[in-house]
């Protein structure tokens, strides 16, 4: 039986690995602090028999030690996320996203196992090119502004594992994930598909941050978790980086038509500016768009999943769903 551990397994893409790998057949151990994540994620795999829940930080190098005992693979996902959360916490956010990572590469080296670095699109920072591949360069602004600082601590995980692979042997793969979704993503973190969703459902004012043209792909978590597993099952991808993400750009202002239209809320569109959002100072990007192509090739990557059955499938998991808004979606 192989024994899959995943770092931040109570969190929202966590909880969906989870579940793949134990109907997969795996053995699974997560470790995760709850900081973030919730058990009431995992509520679908804690009774299974294979599965057990190891409450721990991924800076506590002795959890780590035996949670990690006997792993055949490590899905490291446990990391500070969330814009809204790095900018409120952002010495923390650092703390666990680089001696966090650090710790987690020592413990799967030393227990011969396979890993996955879970990384994201913010390494790109502020590049608005039309696609970008994994050899795009990184664009930021000032490392005192926590979201930059975020971004560079993702990219010294990159680096530290890279260092990993190639000079201690450990075989590790890397994925950048561009905002992925789906249920139990909550918004509570600043995440804008939840965010707006609950909001329409609720039938508050659905809040557009900035002038609403800045664009994102948004792919489903659906989509992304079978891909995490063949990547860290191919020898190809070991000390490589992939992008996943979605293929469709969509502008904020368009989103949140979308979503009003898709769950037939009445709710108003309004406009926020960065400022009142997020505090002075912020910036966003404008625009982030993956090319999947290493992955297309490697895996045959392709994401499925439309938008508005995104946003059926955000909804349909919401909190805010109640019978007579379920009614009104179409
Ligand atoms: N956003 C928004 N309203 C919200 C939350 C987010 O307009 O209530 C915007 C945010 O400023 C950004 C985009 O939606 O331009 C995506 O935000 P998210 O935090 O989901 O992801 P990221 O910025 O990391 O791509």
């Amino acid at each position: 039986m192989t024994k899959s551990v995943v770092t931040g397994g109570a969190g929202f893409i966590g909880s969906h690995l989870v579940e793949h790998l134990l109907a997969a057949g795996d053995e699974v151990v997560v470790l995760d602090d709850l900081s973030t994540g919730t058990f009431d994620n995992l509520r679908d795999s804690a009774g299974h028999p294979a599965f057990r829940f190891v409450q721990g930080s991924v800076l506590d190098q002795e959890t780590v030690g035996t949670s990690m005992d006997g792993a055949d693979r490590v899905f490291h996902l446990a990391a500070a996320v969330g814009v809204k959360l790095i900018v409120d916490h952002a010495l923390d956010s650092l703390c666990t996203n680089i001696r966090g990572t650090e710790t987690v590469l020592e413990t799967a080296l030393r227990a011969r196992a396979k890993m996955l670095l879970v990384s994201t699109s913010e390494v790109y920072g502020k590049n608005t090119a039309d696609k970008l591949d994994e050899d795009s360069d990184r664009i930021y602004g000032s490392p005192l502004k926590a979201r930059w600082s975020y971004a560079a601590a993702k990219a010294i995980d990159e680096s530290l594992a890279y260092g990993y692979w190639r000079e201690r042997g450990l075989r590790i793969t890397m994925v950048r994930l561009f905002n992925t979704v789906g249920p139990r993503q909550t918004g509570r973190y600043g995440m804008v598909v939840p965010t707006l969703v609950g909001q329409a459902l609720r039938g508050d004012d659905l809040t557009v941050y900035g002038d609403g043209e800045q664009t994102r792909c948004f792919t489903s978590v659906t989509d992304v978790v079978p891909a995490l597993v063949r990547i860290v099952e191919h020898p190809a991808a070991y000390g490589k980086v992939f992008n996943l993400g979605g293929e469709t750009e969509i502008s904020i202002g368009d989103l949140a038509r979308r979503i009003v239209r898709v769950l037939g809320s009445d709710s108003a569109i309004v406009h926020v500016p960065y400022g009142q959002a997020y505090g002075e100072g912020f910036e966003d990007m404008r625009r982030r768009v993956p090319d999947n192509s290493r992955a297309r090739e490697l895996i045959g990557f392709r994401p499925r999943t439309g938008l508005d059955d995104i946003i059926r499938q955000v909804a349909a998991a919401s909190p805010a769903m109640t019978p007579e808004t379920l009614r009104a979606a179409r």
